[in-house]
Formats: structure tokens, sequence, C-alpha cells
């Protein structure tokens, strides 16, 4: 089988579909326009579908007709949602201002990711006589901060199949950073687990001019955003590195007026385990020590959101292989370091062995192009064919493998 060239043949289909699911973002968990536009478009292909209870998710079991109820067992990913962002890209397929949809955008690219996943349903369920094994296709709302993987884990989608997924894969596409076409991915730490730190540091207000007799919260709370920088170098190995970015802070209402407590939050990834873990107890601990040093209370809370994504040593190579042969040797080149964003097919990731791969999509020259999340954001949807035929190979690759 010629997947990539079965591939090209569906380009016109996942393209002008890639372009639908543009026109009709949605956010968070909910996603039913989303959801019911691809039940349209997968339900013709003999599947056994199910939609989640709690979120509008998908999942579809495709069948392998070699040892039926036995083989080997994958899992393709792709994620549903959008983002609360106006787009200003001027494509003509941008949501319409005054519909529903307006207020949202695919500013991610997961609209290229379901039509590439739709894309490689398609290819597998014209070979599915010669799998040696089944296929899960997994379609997640609630990538951005909602956490939508662990739903599905909840809901039983590593055991779809009947019985337990052997490797899962996924992709994203990216309107910056990587020439388009072009397939990266390293072996280990690829992207950061992710933590919000909340503060809340509690004094008494008073009149400005008079501090002695009240509790000023603010030098405090100052005090600790600039700690936890120093927190980091003092404490964190420079070759594992934290960041620590607060990028909320909240206090007072007039100059001469000392207030009763300052507010703030801050974002907190990292790249291993230990320091996910060092960083969660430290951080809290220094701002509730600055705080009892001058005599406050202080409210500080650390909140875990997506654990560090991990690529399968083996798998990684098996999918970087893949993707040469498929594509091209110079169209894979191995990423130097991770990224610091965060990403919940993490969670997939933490409990089976796959790969997770980044595929560049700028449509503008790259010098040029917006970043994910943009409002300008502009993906190049040529390159959801090829995305539909490394997914397939992948899988089909993967079920031969045993
Ligand atoms: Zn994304």
């Amino acid at each position: 089988m010629d997947l990539l060239a079965e591939s090209t043949e569906l380009a016109n289909d996942l393209i002008a579909l890639r372009r639908k699911l543009h026109a009709i973002p949605e956010v968070g968990l909910q996603l039913p326009v989303t959801q019911q536009a691809l039940l349209a478009e997968i339900e013709s292909l003999g599947l056994e579908i199910t939609t989640g209870t709690a979120v509008s998710s998908i999942t579809a079991v495709l069948r392998g007709g070699k040892n039926p109820g036995d083989g080997p067992v994958v899992l393709l990913r792709g994620d549903m949602d959008a983002l609360p962002v106006v787009e200003k890209t001027g494509e003509p397929f941008a949501p319409a201002r005054d519909s529903a949809h307006g207020d949202a955008m695919h500013a991610c690219g997961h609209d290229l990711h379901m039509s590439g996943l739709v894309g490689a349903a398609r290819l597998l369920t014209a070979h599915r006589d010669e799998l040696p094994g089944d296929v899960v296709f997994m379609f997640q709302p609630g990538e951005e901060g909602f956490d939508g993987a662990s739903y599905m884990l909840d809901e039983g989608i590593l055991d779809a199949a009947g019985r337990r997924v052997d490797a899962a894969y996924g992709l994203h596409v990216f309107s910056g950073y990587f020439a388009k076409g072009q397939v990266t991915a390293r072996p280990g730490p690829l992207m950061a687990a992710s933590g919000g730190l909340h503060v809340r540091v509690i004094g008494a207000g008073g009149h400005g001019s008079a501090p002695h007799s009240s509790k000023d919260p603010i030098p405090a709370a100052a005090e600790m955003v600039g700690a936890l920088q120093t927190l980091v170098t003092r404490t964190i190995n420079v070759f594992d590195p934290v960041v620590i970015t607060v990028g909320s802070f909240h206090a007072g209402t007039k100059r001469n007026i000392i207030p009763d407590e300052a507010v703030f939050e801050a974002t907190v990834r990292s790249f291993s385990k230990s320091n996910a873990e060092q960083i969660a107890t430290d951080a809290v601990r220094l701002c509730e020590s600055i705080g009892a040093a001058y005599g406050l209370t202080v409210e500080a809370t650390f909140e875990g959101e997506y654990p560090l994504t991990v690529n399968n040593d083996a798998e990684y190579e098996f999918a970087a292989t893949t993707a040469r042969e498929l594509l091209g040797a110079d169209r894979f080149a191995e990423l130097a370091d991770p990224l610091t964003g965060s990403e919940d097919f993490s969670r997939v990731l933490d409990e089976v062995p796959g790969a997770y791969l980044f595929v560049g999509a700028p449509k503008l020259d790259l010098a040029v192009s917006a970043t994910n999340h943009s409002p300008l954001a502009a993906f190049d949807d040529s390159v959801i064919p090829d995305c539909a035929a490394l997914l397939a190979e992948l899988a089909v690759r993967r079920l031969n493998r045993g």
C-alpha cells in the first residue's frame, strides 16, 4: 500500500473539511457542533463509534481483518478545541464575526489535526482487511487547559478496543517555528509540565501615610515575586530548567490607601518529575515564609496542570524512521530542545508508550509568520494529506511490528 499517494487523492476532501471545521470553532470540553461535523464524516466508514458522556469526545475503533480479536492495538489522537481569540488572518473561511463562533478561533491548528485524523481513518479503513490488529481514533475536546484527555482516560479510551492500547501517536501543527512540511520531535521530554501558583497575601488595610498602623501586603507580595526567581536560580539544577512567570498581580485601588490584600498568579514549567514536585512544594513554602516574616497571612496553593510530555525512546525512533521513509529523509530532523508549552497528550503517554510529533505548517514566510495562539496564526492546510498519511503509516507499521 502507498498511503502517501492514497492520501494525496483525499487532499481536496481533507482541506475542505479543515476549512469547514475552521469556520465553527468551539472552546472547552463541550463542542457539539464540531462533534456532529466529525460524526458525519466518519459514520460511513464502518467504525465502532461511541461519544463521550462527560465531554463531547468521539472514540472510534477500526477492527483489522487479520487476527480478529487479537493483535496489537494502536491509538491515534487528534484534539478538537479552539481558543477564545478573535481571528484577524483575513482567511475567507474564518468564522463569521457575527455568528455564534465569532469569538473563537482555531488558532492552535486543531482543525488540521481533526482533518488529518479523519484522513487517517479513511486510509486505514480502505486497508482494514490487511491490518493485523485494531486502531482506536481519539477525537479529544478540551486540550487548551481543560484536561480533556483525562476525561477520555476516565471513560476508558485506552481499553476501547476491548484490550489495552499498545502504542499511541499524535501530532501537532505549528504556524511558526518550523518550516512547512518539516516533521520534528525528540526522544524523552518533548514538552514541559505545567502548573499554576496562586497566592493571596492578607494584611490589614489603612491610610497610606501610616503604614505602621496597618499591615501592608504589597511589599511582601512584591518580595515574593522576586524571590521566586531567586528560588529557581539557587535551588534548581541549571541543566534541568524551571520557568516561573508571574502573569497576574493585583492589589489596591489608590495611591494613599494600603489595601487589605494582594493577589498574584504564576505559571510554572518544568522538564523533570523531580523538579515539578520540588518547585510545587518550595514555591508555596517560600511565599508562606516571606508572609510570616512580616506577620501577614498567606494562602498559597500550587495546582498541577499537565504532566511532562515524554516520548518513549523506542517509539520515538520508530516514528522518526517512519517519517523519514514515508516523506523523505530531509523532511525529519531531531529537535534539540523540548518546547516550554504543555499538552495533555502527556496523560496518554504516561499510560502507554508512544510518540508525539510536530509538523511545520506556516502559511507565511517563517520570518514573519505568527505563532500558534495568535489572532494572526495562519496554517497552510496543504500539509494535511501528509499528516493523515503519517498517522496511518505509523499505525500500519506498528500493528505489523506485533
Ligand atoms: Zn494545540
